[in-house]
Protein backbone atom coordinates (compact mmCIF):
# COMPACT_ATOMS: atom_id res chain seq x y z
CA UNK A 1 0.00 0.00 0.00
CA UNK A 2 1.43 3.24 -1.31
CA UNK A 3 0.91 6.89 -2.37
CA UNK A 4 2.50 8.05 -5.41
CA UNK A 5 5.65 10.38 -4.87
CA UNK A 6 4.01 13.30 -6.34
CA UNK A 7 0.86 13.25 -3.80
CA UNK A 8 3.56 12.84 -0.79
CA UNK A 9 5.84 15.57 -2.15
CA UNK A 10 3.01 17.62 -2.37
CA UNK A 11 2.08 16.91 1.52
CA UNK A 12 5.50 17.26 2.39
CA UNK A 13 5.46 21.01 0.84
CA UNK A 14 2.58 22.10 2.56
CA UNK A 15 3.55 20.75 5.96
CA UNK A 16 6.57 23.21 7.07
CA UNK A 17 8.43 20.71 9.26
CA UNK A 18 9.28 23.43 12.09
CA UNK A 19 5.54 24.01 12.39
CA UNK A 20 4.94 20.39 12.60
CA UNK A 21 8.01 19.85 15.04
CA UNK A 22 6.76 23.05 17.47
CA UNK A 23 3.86 21.22 18.47
CA UNK A 24 5.72 19.15 20.26
CA UNK A 25 8.96 20.39 21.10
CA UNK A 26 10.21 24.14 22.09
CA UNK A 27 12.08 25.36 19.07
CA UNK A 28 14.06 28.19 19.35
CA UNK A 29 15.71 30.28 16.08
CA UNK A 30 19.39 30.50 16.26
CA UNK A 31 21.29 31.45 12.70
CA UNK A 32 19.87 29.55 9.72
CA UNK A 33 18.23 26.49 12.34
CA UNK A 34 15.98 25.87 15.20
CA UNK A 35 17.61 23.69 18.19
CA UNK A 36 15.29 22.44 20.82
CA UNK A 37 15.47 19.65 23.80
CA UNK A 38 15.43 16.58 22.36
CA UNK A 39 12.01 14.72 22.58
CA UNK A 40 13.93 10.99 21.52
CA UNK A 41 16.24 10.91 24.28
CA UNK A 42 16.66 12.98 27.89
CA UNK A 43 18.99 15.83 27.28
CA UNK A 44 19.69 18.91 29.34
CA UNK A 45 20.69 21.19 26.74
CA UNK A 46 19.57 21.56 22.98
CA UNK A 47 20.89 19.53 20.50
CA UNK A 48 18.23 18.77 18.82
CA UNK A 49 18.32 21.01 15.00
CA UNK A 50 15.70 21.56 12.48
CA UNK A 51 16.30 23.20 9.14
CA UNK A 52 13.51 25.58 7.88
CA UNK A 53 15.89 25.41 4.46
CA UNK A 54 16.24 21.83 4.24
CA UNK A 55 13.26 20.43 5.76
CA UNK A 56 14.79 18.15 7.83
CA UNK A 57 15.75 17.62 11.58
CA UNK A 58 18.86 15.83 13.35
CA UNK A 59 20.05 15.45 16.86
CA UNK A 60 23.34 15.85 17.39
CA UNK A 61 23.19 13.65 20.73
CA UNK A 62 21.18 10.69 19.12
CA UNK A 63 21.29 10.74 16.36
CA UNK A 64 18.16 10.74 14.89
CA UNK A 65 17.02 12.71 11.90
CA UNK A 66 14.78 12.84 9.20
CA UNK A 67 11.89 15.09 7.12
CA UNK A 68 8.28 16.13 8.61
CA UNK A 69 7.28 11.95 7.64
CA UNK A 70 10.47 10.40 9.56
CA UNK A 71 9.18 12.91 12.81
CA UNK A 72 5.78 11.84 12.88
CA UNK A 73 6.57 8.64 12.69
CA UNK A 74 8.67 8.51 15.40
CA UNK A 75 6.90 10.59 17.98
CA UNK A 76 3.67 9.74 17.74
CA UNK A 77 4.60 5.86 16.60
CA UNK A 78 2.61 5.55 13.35
CA UNK A 79 3.26 4.18 9.91
CA UNK A 80 4.50 5.87 7.15
CA UNK A 81 1.25 6.00 5.49
CA UNK A 82 -0.22 7.02 8.54
CA UNK A 83 1.66 10.08 9.21
CA UNK A 84 0.85 10.85 5.20
CA UNK A 85 -2.33 10.84 5.83
CA UNK A 86 -2.71 13.45 9.02
CA UNK A 87 -0.52 15.45 7.25
CA UNK A 88 -2.79 15.33 3.89
CA UNK A 89 -5.66 16.27 6.17
CA UNK A 90 -4.05 19.03 7.65
CA UNK A 91 -3.29 20.93 4.99
CA UNK A 92 -6.50 20.14 3.46
CA UNK A 93 -4.60 17.48 0.65
CA UNK A 94 -7.44 15.04 -0.50
CA UNK A 95 -5.33 11.81 -1.06
CA UNK A 96 -6.48 8.77 -3.70
CA UNK A 97 -8.40 5.91 -1.91
CA UNK A 98 -6.02 2.89 -2.06
CA UNK A 99 -6.67 -0.50 -1.30
CA UNK A 100 -4.21 -2.10 1.52
CA UNK A 101 -2.04 -4.97 0.93
CA UNK A 102 -4.81 -7.62 2.13
CA UNK A 103 -7.72 -6.24 -0.34
CA UNK A 104 -5.39 -6.30 -3.01
CA UNK A 105 -3.84 -10.05 -2.39
CA UNK A 106 -7.66 -11.29 -2.56
CA UNK A 107 -8.60 -9.17 -5.56
CA UNK A 108 -5.50 -10.99 -6.67
CA UNK A 109 -6.83 -14.61 -6.14
CA UNK A 110 -10.45 -13.51 -7.34
CA UNK A 111 -8.48 -12.48 -10.56
CA UNK A 112 -7.01 -16.04 -10.95
CA UNK A 113 -9.89 -18.34 -9.83
CA UNK A 114 -12.33 -16.29 -12.37
CA UNK A 115 -9.49 -17.49 -14.86
CA UNK A 116 -9.64 -21.24 -13.29
CA UNK A 117 -13.31 -21.40 -14.02
CA UNK A 118 -12.83 -19.72 -17.21
CA UNK A 119 -10.45 -22.46 -18.79
CA UNK A 120 -12.44 -25.01 -17.07
CA UNK A 121 -15.69 -23.85 -18.80
CA UNK A 122 -14.14 -24.32 -22.16
CA UNK A 123 -11.91 -27.33 -21.05
CA UNK A 124 -15.03 -29.50 -20.22
CA UNK A 125 -17.26 -28.05 -23.14
CA UNK A 126 -14.62 -29.42 -25.51
CA UNK A 127 -14.56 -32.87 -23.91
CA UNK A 128 -18.05 -33.29 -24.45
CA UNK A 129 -17.17 -33.63 -27.70
CA UNK A 130 -14.36 -36.30 -27.56
CA UNK A 131 -15.14 -39.61 -28.51
CA UNK A 132 -14.63 -40.75 -24.83
CA UNK A 133 -17.56 -38.90 -23.30
CA UNK A 134 -19.84 -41.32 -25.30
CA UNK A 135 -21.83 -41.66 -22.02
CA UNK A 136 -22.39 -37.66 -21.81
CA UNK A 137 -23.07 -37.40 -25.45
CA UNK A 138 -25.83 -40.24 -25.03
CA UNK A 139 -27.15 -38.26 -22.13
CA UNK A 140 -27.61 -35.27 -24.40
CA UNK A 141 -29.11 -37.43 -27.44
CA UNK A 142 -31.28 -38.90 -24.66
CA UNK A 143 -32.52 -35.24 -23.50
CA UNK A 144 -32.67 -34.07 -26.69
CA UNK A 145 -30.08 -30.94 -26.23
CA UNK A 146 -29.45 -29.50 -29.77
CA UNK A 147 -26.14 -28.06 -29.98
CA UNK A 148 -27.20 -24.32 -29.95
CA UNK A 149 -28.53 -25.14 -26.57
CA UNK A 150 -24.94 -26.88 -25.53
CA UNK A 151 -22.71 -23.93 -26.92
CA UNK A 152 -25.16 -21.24 -25.23
CA UNK A 153 -25.13 -23.04 -21.89
CA UNK A 154 -21.71 -24.13 -22.21
CA UNK A 155 -22.51 -27.64 -21.15
CA UNK A 156 -19.51 -30.21 -20.81
CA UNK A 157 -18.26 -33.43 -19.40
CA UNK A 158 -15.28 -33.42 -16.58
CA UNK A 159 -12.50 -35.80 -16.53
CA UNK A 160 -10.92 -38.57 -14.68
CA UNK A 161 -9.30 -38.18 -11.39
CA UNK A 162 -6.66 -35.92 -12.25
CA UNK A 163 -7.26 -34.54 -15.56
CA UNK A 164 -8.55 -31.19 -14.61
CA UNK A 165 -5.76 -30.40 -12.39
CA UNK A 166 -3.06 -31.26 -14.83
CA UNK A 167 -4.45 -29.28 -17.45
CA UNK A 168 -4.62 -26.46 -14.48
CA UNK A 169 -1.12 -26.93 -13.72
CA UNK A 170 0.34 -26.93 -17.67
CA UNK A 171 -1.56 -23.62 -17.56
CA UNK A 172 0.97 -22.06 -15.04
CA UNK A 173 -1.98 -21.98 -12.07
CA UNK A 174 -0.80 -22.61 -8.62
CA UNK A 175 -2.07 -25.50 -6.22
CA UNK A 176 -3.39 -22.34 -3.83
CA UNK A 177 -5.49 -20.91 -6.49
CA UNK A 178 -6.48 -24.64 -7.84
CA UNK A 179 -7.56 -25.17 -4.06
CA UNK A 180 -9.61 -22.07 -3.63
CA UNK A 181 -11.61 -22.42 -6.85
CA UNK A 182 -13.22 -25.63 -5.53
CA UNK A 183 -12.87 -27.43 -8.91
CA UNK A 184 -9.93 -30.06 -6.84
CA UNK A 185 -9.48 -31.64 -3.92
CA UNK A 186 -5.96 -32.57 -1.52
CA UNK A 187 -6.77 -36.15 -0.23
CA UNK A 188 -5.05 -37.57 2.95
CA UNK A 189 -2.13 -38.58 1.35
CA UNK A 190 -1.70 -35.35 -0.52
CA UNK A 191 -2.82 -36.25 -3.89
CA UNK A 192 -4.76 -33.86 -6.19
CA UNK A 193 -8.48 -34.56 -7.45
CA UNK A 194 -10.24 -33.44 -9.14
CA UNK A 195 -13.54 -32.26 -7.09
CA UNK A 196 -15.90 -33.52 -10.58
CA UNK A 197 -14.87 -37.14 -12.78
CA UNK A 198 -17.39 -38.55 -15.22
CA UNK A 199 -20.48 -35.78 -15.11
CA UNK A 200 -22.07 -33.91 -17.33
CA UNK A 201 -20.52 -30.02 -16.30
CA UNK A 202 -22.69 -27.06 -16.05
CA UNK A 203 -20.84 -23.83 -15.36
CA UNK A 204 -22.73 -21.27 -12.75
CA UNK A 205 -22.38 -17.69 -14.20
CA UNK A 206 -22.88 -14.22 -12.64
CA UNK A 207 -24.84 -11.66 -14.34
CA UNK A 208 -22.10 -10.50 -15.86
CA UNK A 209 -21.11 -13.90 -17.49
CA UNK A 210 -18.31 -14.93 -15.90
CA UNK A 211 -17.82 -18.29 -14.27
CA UNK A 212 -18.15 -18.33 -10.80
CA UNK A 213 -19.35 -21.94 -9.82
CA UNK A 214 -20.22 -25.62 -11.74
CA UNK A 215 -22.71 -28.05 -11.14
CA UNK A 216 -22.65 -31.29 -12.52
CA UNK A 217 -24.94 -34.33 -12.85
CA UNK A 218 -23.96 -38.21 -12.44
CA UNK A 219 -24.89 -39.80 -15.54
CA UNK A 220 -25.48 -43.42 -13.88
CA UNK A 221 -26.69 -44.57 -10.94
CA UNK A 222 -23.85 -43.31 -8.07
CA UNK A 223 -25.03 -40.44 -5.52
CA UNK A 224 -24.84 -37.95 -5.08
CA UNK A 225 -26.96 -37.00 -8.56
CA UNK A 226 -25.57 -33.97 -8.22
CA UNK A 227 -22.84 -31.83 -6.60
CA UNK A 228 -21.73 -28.02 -6.52
CA UNK A 229 -18.95 -25.80 -6.33
CA UNK A 230 -18.45 -25.03 -2.26
CA UNK A 231 -18.17 -21.30 -1.51
CA UNK A 232 -15.24 -19.23 -2.67
CA UNK A 233 -14.10 -16.04 -3.07
CA UNK A 234 -15.77 -15.56 -6.17
CA UNK A 235 -18.95 -17.64 -5.08
CA UNK A 236 -21.59 -17.45 -2.69
CA UNK A 237 -24.37 -19.43 -2.94
CA UNK A 238 -27.83 -18.00 -2.42
CA UNK A 239 -26.54 -15.10 -4.46
CA UNK A 240 -26.90 -16.07 -8.02
CA UNK A 241 -29.39 -17.81 -10.05
CA UNK A 242 -28.47 -20.34 -12.41
CA UNK A 243 -29.17 -18.98 -16.31
CA UNK A 244 -29.59 -15.44 -15.48
CA UNK A 245 -26.69 -14.44 -18.28
CA UNK A 246 -28.65 -16.14 -20.91
CA UNK A 247 -32.20 -15.04 -19.60
CA UNK A 248 -31.16 -11.22 -19.62
CA UNK A 249 -30.01 -11.15 -23.62
CA UNK A 250 -34.07 -11.50 -23.90
CA UNK A 251 -36.80 -10.15 -22.28
CA UNK A 252 -37.11 -10.95 -18.47
CA UNK A 253 -39.81 -8.47 -17.16
CA UNK A 254 -41.03 -11.83 -15.44
CA UNK A 255 -38.63 -14.89 -14.61
CA UNK A 256 -39.55 -18.16 -14.33
CA UNK A 257 -38.02 -19.92 -11.49
CA UNK A 258 -37.38 -23.36 -11.63
CA UNK A 259 -35.96 -26.72 -10.00
CA UNK A 260 -33.00 -27.48 -11.83
CA UNK A 261 -30.60 -26.86 -14.30
CA UNK A 262 -32.09 -29.30 -16.81
CA UNK A 263 -35.60 -27.56 -16.77
CA UNK A 264 -33.70 -24.32 -17.45
CA UNK A 265 -32.20 -25.92 -20.42
CA UNK A 266 -34.67 -27.91 -21.67
CA UNK A 267 -36.95 -24.60 -21.43
CA UNK A 268 -35.03 -22.61 -23.16
CA UNK A 269 -34.80 -25.16 -26.17
CA UNK A 270 -37.91 -24.91 -26.78
CA UNK A 271 -38.46 -20.69 -26.80
CA UNK A 272 -39.06 -20.00 -23.40
CA UNK A 273 -35.48 -17.90 -22.10
CA UNK A 274 -37.09 -15.92 -19.16
CA UNK A 275 -35.96 -18.64 -17.13
CA UNK A 276 -33.49 -19.32 -14.34
CA UNK A 277 -33.14 -22.17 -11.28
CA UNK A 278 -32.21 -20.38 -7.62
CA UNK A 279 -29.27 -21.89 -6.61
CA UNK A 280 -29.41 -24.17 -3.38
CA UNK A 281 -28.51 -22.54 0.02
CA UNK A 282 -27.10 -25.42 1.57
CA UNK A 283 -24.30 -28.18 1.73
CA UNK A 284 -26.91 -31.08 0.35
CA UNK A 285 -26.53 -31.10 -3.07
CA UNK A 286 -28.83 -34.58 -3.48
CA UNK A 287 -31.13 -32.56 -6.22
CA UNK A 288 -28.69 -29.95 -7.16
CA UNK A 289 -30.69 -27.04 -7.17
CA UNK A 290 -34.28 -26.01 -5.77
CA UNK A 291 -36.47 -24.37 -4.26
CA UNK A 292 -40.10 -25.48 -4.83
CA UNK A 293 -40.92 -28.75 -5.70
CA UNK A 294 -43.71 -26.85 -8.21
CA UNK A 295 -42.61 -24.67 -10.78
CA UNK A 296 -44.13 -21.44 -10.19
CA UNK A 297 -43.68 -17.98 -11.46
CA UNK A 298 -42.05 -15.15 -9.66
CA UNK A 299 -42.51 -11.34 -10.45
CA UNK A 300 -39.02 -10.76 -9.52
CA UNK A 301 -37.47 -7.80 -11.02
CA UNK A 302 -33.68 -6.92 -11.48
ZN1 LIG B 1 18.25 13.15 20.44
Amino acid sequence: MRYSDEIIDEVRQTNDIVDIISQYVHLKRSGRNYFGLCPFHSEKSPSFSVSPEKQIFHCFGCGVGGNVFTFLTKIEGISFVEAVQELAERSNIQLPTIQNDVDTAKEELKAKVYKINEFTANYYHENLYKPESKIAQEYIKKRKLSNETLKSFQIGFSGKFDELYKALKQQGFQEREILESGLVNKNEKGQYIDRYRNRLMFPICDVRGRVIAFGGRVLDDSKPKYINSPENVVYSKGRHLFGLNVAKKGDIKRLLIVEGYMDVISLHQRGITNVVAALRNSNDAKSGVAIKKTHRTNNTKF
